[in-house]
């Protein structure tokens, strides 16, 4: 089948190397012993410098594994060290986005070395898109396998030297449940997204049917009496088998949340925040939280269910909304 016209300029960028994005720091031992100390690494190569001093290295050298850390834009998106690129490597994601590829899922991550860093060492990285592959149909729908090399380099005065490599391989697709958008000629069809269903069984049958009316349902053992969340076969403190339903009164507080802001999958809004809600009965549940802006929703804050319903009501969600404590 003949390739869409679009796909053209996608093709034209393959091989296009993007800016520089330099390090904020040189290499250096509290960033070193705080990635050890986060990855429960004990190597005394990276921490001990007596140790490393005596090594055949000479000092403390940096764990291979923290190549990309040296790079990276920090706490803050965008937020890349002075004298770095504006480009965006990943421009071609967001033509194929345009062109109804929405999603997009990780399938390669190849991370190289040419030798250890030493502390002073100061890097920068480039980034190739390597190759875009033909159309392909997998189990989670169609579209294309891109690849992307990010070049590491040392900066020396005598020449800048490379010192490892990562290739990122990501698919970026249209999920297979959603239609085509229209061919060229006419005005490109906005596909409508539908939220993902949630996997319904017969232990979380009940769940699902409570709140759809609004219900918001807990297990309980009827042996024992302890609240489940969420739904299994089993209690785990008696084992008993036997349970029934308590409905929640819907308050809690939030235990702890996550602020999705990338990437931008439809037909979630973005930024998107996600909690962990500790309900008042004792148990918690992962729900979307509505009403509060991304620098106000804090850990401890008060909480209220209410039952969101989406896709022309095919599905109905519990949803949390900050209230008064
Ligand atoms: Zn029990």
């Amino acid at each position: 089948m003949a390739e869409q016209e679009w796909m053209s300029e996608v093709r034209a960028k393959v091989g296009r190397e993007y800016g520089r994005v330099y390090a904020w720091d040189e290499v250096n031992a509290p960033m070193i012993r705080q990635w050890c100390e986060v990855m429960g690494i004990d190597n005394p190569l990276y921490t001990d410098a007596a140790h490393a001093a005596a090594s055949e290295f000479g000092g403390i050298v940096a764990p291979p594994a923290m190549l990309q850390a040296w790079c990276l834009e920090g706490l803050h998106m965008n937020n890349y060290a002075p004298g770095s690129t504006d480009e965006n490597p990943y421009e071609v994601l967001k033509m194929m986005e345009a062109h109804g590829y929405p999603s997009v899922v990780a399938v390669n991550s190849d991370l190289s070395f040419e030798r250890y860093l030493k502390l002073g060492e100061k890097l920068y990285y480039t980034t190739r898109l390597d190759s875009v592959g033909e159309e392909k149909t997998t189990a989670l729908g169609t579209g294309f396998f891109v690849t992307l090399i990010m070049s590491f380099f040392s900066q020396k005065p005598a020449g800048d030297e490379k010192v490892g490599q990562l290739l990122f391989r990501v698919f970026k697709f249209r999920p297979a449940n959603v239609p085509k958008p229209a061919e060229k000629g006419a005005a490109p069809a906005v596909p409508k997204y539908k939220r993902p269903q949630p996997g319904v069984s017969d232990d979380t049958r009940f769940f699902w049917e409570g709140v759809q009316a609004g219900r918001l349902l807990i297990q309980r053992c009827t042996c024992c009496g302890t609240l489940r969340h969420p739904p299994a076969p089993v209690c785990i403190d008696c084992h008993s088998f036997d349970w029934d339903t308590v409905e929640a009164s819907g308050k809690g507080e939030i235990h702890s949340f996550v602020v999705m802001h990338y990437p931008e999958v439809p037909p979630f809004e973005h930024p998107n925040p996600i909690g962990l809600i500790d309900l008042d009965e004792g148990v918690r549940l992962v729900a979307g939280l509505v009403g509060v802006k991304r620098d106000e929703i804090g850990i401890g804050q008060r909480v209220q269910v209410e039952f969101q319903s989406f896709d022309d009501g095919e599905l109905t969600l519990p949803m949390f909304r900050p209230v008064a404590g």
